[in-house]
């Protein structure tokens, strides 16, 4: 794989720098405040893409069915940081997914996109969905603060920590844990297309789909591109990546180097049955229409594999 420096980086494309989209440091100090609107550049988007067609559903264990329901908690209640989990339940036999959005605030076709999922009723299982993760951050339109912590590097999280994030990484687990989730679905953006900047890092993961250690191994990735792939464009298609490697909890990590061992991609180590799904759309000229429809067409169809929807 063709690996390219930093600097290198840096020098080829400048924006990279100024972009904060999932790149792997917490930043210092916040950047300006940046419009959702700078992300957008002015070439059209390709057509609308229609809703992936059902299809056979994925095999996976089920939870004993809940009642068919409708409920909003909310997480880190009383604090800055209280921010609404939906919990919708079919009533019938199904596994349970959880969808994730807003866990960098600096990452809107994430969340704008989940807002959406947030009102999806489920055909079978249940459905959660935490739209937006880090509200303090999404109103500065920063990745996040170094006085909250960066929610995807702090999981399974700790209910007694100082940092927000912390708490609410254990929030979510404590969550799927009790509906007994199949699938962590954690949406994201980063700044640069993967298939043109391979190996650049984490602010070059746009496209991908990564999968971590859990049940759905090796397939499920797989499946969802496969699923996807047809109705996007050619710069939009989807690659797999393997996160298998995240999932370790002792995986070592040298110095300097951002913990990734405690990503989302390894919370399938932390509940059992559970396995994390993690899809990054990208910004470099991508409309943030399209990274919303994108993101939604990517929730839709991992629903329909695990046949929610
Ligand atoms: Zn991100």
């Amino acid at each position: 794989m063709r690996q390219l420096s930093r600097r290198r980086l840096l020098a080829a494309f400048p924006a990279f720098a100024a972009a904060a989209a999932c790149r792997a440091e917490p930043q210092r100090t916040p950047p300006a405040p940046a419009s959702p609107a700078a992300a957008r550049p002015a070439a059209a988007s390709p057509p609308a893409a229609a809703d992936p067609q059902p299809v056979t559903p994925y095999p996976t264990p089920t939870p004993a069915p809940r009642p068919r329901s409708a409920e909003t908690r909310l997480l880190l209640t009383g604090t800055p940081h209280e921010t609404p989990l939906t919990i919708r339940h079919s009533g019938l036999p199904g596994p349970a997914a959880f969808v994730l959005g807003g866990v960098h605030g600096n990452e809107p076709g994430a969340w704008l996109a989940a807002d959406e999922v947030a009102a999806w009723e489920p055909a079978a299982g249940s459905l959660l969905v935490l739209p937006r993760a880090n509200v303090t951050a999404m109103a500065a339109f920063v990745r996040t603060f170094d006085d909250i912590g960066d929610l995807n590097r702090l999981y399974p999280g700790d209910p007694a920590s100082p940092l927000a994030m912390e708490r609410m990484a254990h929030a979510i687990l404590e969550a799927a844990r009790e509906f007994a989730v199949t699938l962590l679905l954690d949406l994201h953006e980063s700044w640069a297309f993967y298939a043109e900047l391979p190996g650049a890092g984490t602010g070059a993961l746009g496209q991908t789909i990564t999968v971590g250690p859990g049940p759905l191994q090796p397939s499920f990735g797989q499946q969802l591109a496969d699923l996807l792939n047809p109705r996007l464009s050619p710069r939009e298609q989807m690659i797999v990546r393997d996160g298998t490697r995240f999932g370790r909890p002792a995986t070592p990590v040298p110095q300097g180097q951002p913990n990734r061992g405690r990503s989302s991609l390894s919370a399938g180590g932390h509940v059992p049955g559970l396995t994390p799904v993690l899809v990054e759309m990208g910004q470099l000229d991508q409309p943030l229409e399209r990274r919303v429809e994108l993101h939604r067409l990517a929730a839709r169809a991992a629903l329909q594999l695990l046949g929610i929807l």
